[in-house]
């Protein structure tokens, strides 16, 4: 079982320190000791960090050599909204597959209701987004943007776009992805439960992005996030 991995909640040259629920996990649940070793993220790199003081507010780490992470493709993921549970359920999920950054999407069928909650809820979509990257040992933990409308979605730009289309039935997502370097940014994107309408991926198509499929069938939102994140770390690790 590798070592237990903390994203660090302050960082300042060789010293880290987790505050709150943080500290608190590792001091009481864990019942953590000064001199103990853990892995710590801090600054985009993952260090080894031996405690220097213990609370249930505060422990501190000396930080020492830095730990080799494991590749990680630089995926962003564009996800039209939909309804909270499941949504809930594609952040964590594509925050464990290793999502660089999750950018939440107005699209036309997104139901007003849960625009009108989107900003309430990123904080949420930010803390379970937080959570599964530790649980995973991430490096660095997944980013959630604040929400966006399609129009300015569509003008991310990154050296590989491609949008999942459920209308697709000719491009499959790896061919798609064939021609992408790893080390590049990869944008994916994937609609709400009803779909793209017909004139957003024109939209697309207009901004530069290739339409794609993930096969015969219609996915939910949430699988069809999970499973274009799933084939696009295959491909690209
Ligand atoms: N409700 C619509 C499908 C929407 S599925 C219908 O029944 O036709 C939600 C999103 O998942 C789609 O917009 C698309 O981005 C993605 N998706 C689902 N199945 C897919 C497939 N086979 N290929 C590519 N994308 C798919």
């Amino acid at each position: 079982m590798t070592r237990r991995r903390w994203i660090a909640d302050e960082v300042s040259g060789n010293q880290a320190a987790l505050v709150g629920s943080h500290a608190a996990h590792l001091a009481v649940v864990l019942r953590a000791r000064v001199g103990q070793r853990f892995d710590v993220a801090a600054g985009g790199a993952v260090r080894s960090g031996q405690i220097t003081s213990v609370s249930p507010e505060r422990v501190e780490f000396e930080l020492g050599e830095e730990i080799p992470a494991a590749g990680t493709v630089n995926l962003t993921l564009l996800l039209a909204i939909f309804k909270f549970d499941r949504m809930e359920w594609a952040v964590e999920k594509c925050a464990e597959l290793g999502v660089g950054r999750i950018v939440p999407v107005i699209a036309r069928r997104t139901d007003v209701h849960l625009q009108r909650a989107a900003d309430k809820r990123v904080e949420r979509w930010r803390r379970l987004g937080q959570q599964a990257s530790e649980q995973s040992r991430r490096t660095v933990p997944v980013v959630v943007n604040e929400p966006v409308k399609l129009k300015d979605a569509v003008l991310l730009n990154a050296p590989t776009r491609i949008v999942l289309a459920e209308s697709e039935h000719q491009h499959l997502l790896k061919d798609a992805l064939q021609p992408h370097s790893a080390e590049d940014e990869l944008a994916l994107a994937v609609g709400p439960e009803g779909g793209w309408t017909g004139d957003e991926l024109p939209m697309f198509a207009q901004a530069g992005w290739t339409s794609a499929s993930l096969g015969s069938t219609i996915l939910r939102a949430e699988t069809a996030a999970i499973a274009a994140t799933a084939i696009a770390m295959s491909e690209l690790s």
